[in-house]
């Protein structure tokens, strides 16, 4: 019975000890895989960041190119400008969770306008993310729209660096960026700028036949707003 037990049981620890070592190898491979994918997937995303910045310097640039020349293409299409403004905010709010963003819409449900959808979009991107940049990250964001007689109102709202006068109208211009302006909340790629994307808003809102501006306190923060047609009020869309 000693030597069947000692025999078998010898037996059995051969196949028990090369299953126990092929385990402990295996999990200690996938740990370093883990770590390695780790270290790829951190290098991915690192790139990612750099292609998304790198993608809207370019548009940024091709925007320019084209609207010095009244050339920037508009697909203009009958659309609700609360809609719009609903879509981006909550993108931005996905965007960057750990901010306030708050969105007051008109009591009435729609607003009808006769633009190209995705440059008014890229029109209040560029408000928020610096409205986002140059407030720190406690303080909200607030996006406004208001409905007059022939045009409707968008205002982005911060409690930011704020603007002196002088600034107020020169950052309108081309490559213009106010010096020693203070990026008070991280925004990932949107940190990097050109100074282009408000003489971007511009062109874009003036395509529109709308109009752009700011009111602004040093210190105390900024509103940037754009009008539009309203599409009742327009004649001859261009
Ligand atoms: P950039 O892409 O370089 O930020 P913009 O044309 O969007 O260029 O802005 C031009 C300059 O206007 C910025 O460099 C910044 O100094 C100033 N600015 C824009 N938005 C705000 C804001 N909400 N609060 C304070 N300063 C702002």
């Amino acid at each position: 019975m000693d030597e069947f037990l000692g025999m078998t049981s010898h037996e059995l620890k051969t196949p028990l000890t090369s299953i126990k070592g092929n385990t402990q190898l295996t999990v200690r491979q996938i740990k370093n895989s883990l770590s390695a994918f780790e270290k790829m997937q951190g290098m991915l995303e690192s790139t990612e960041r750099q292609v998304k910045l790198l993608d809207r310097l370019v548009d940024d640039l091709l925007d320019i190119s084209r609207s010095q020349e009244q050339l920037l293409e508009l697909s203009l299409a009958p659309c609700d400008l609360n809609a719009i403004v609903r879509e981006t905010v909550q993108e931005q709010q996905y965007a960057r969770p750990n901010r306030t963003i708050t969105l007051d819409l008109p009591a009435e449900g729609t607003i009808p306008i006769s633009v190209d959808a995705d440059r008014i979009s890229q029109v209040l991107r560029n408000y928020l993310t610096n409205a986002l940049k140059y407030s720190s990250g406690e303080k909200p964001v607030r996006v406004s729209v208001s409905k007059g007689q022939e045009n409707a109102r968008v205002s982005v709202q911060d409690e930011g660096t704020g603007l002196f006068p002088d600034e107020q109208t020169k950052i309108w211009e081309r490559f213009y960026r106010v010096e020693g302006a203070e990026v008070l909340s991280n925004a990932g790629s949107a940190n990097v700028g050109l100074g282009l994307g408000l003489y971007i808003c511009k062109a874009i809102i003036e395509q529109h036949h709308g109009s752009v501006g700011v009111e602004s306190t040093p210190g105390v923060g900024s509103t940037f707003w754009f009008t539009l047609p309203l599409a009742s009020s327009i004649e001859s869309p261009s």
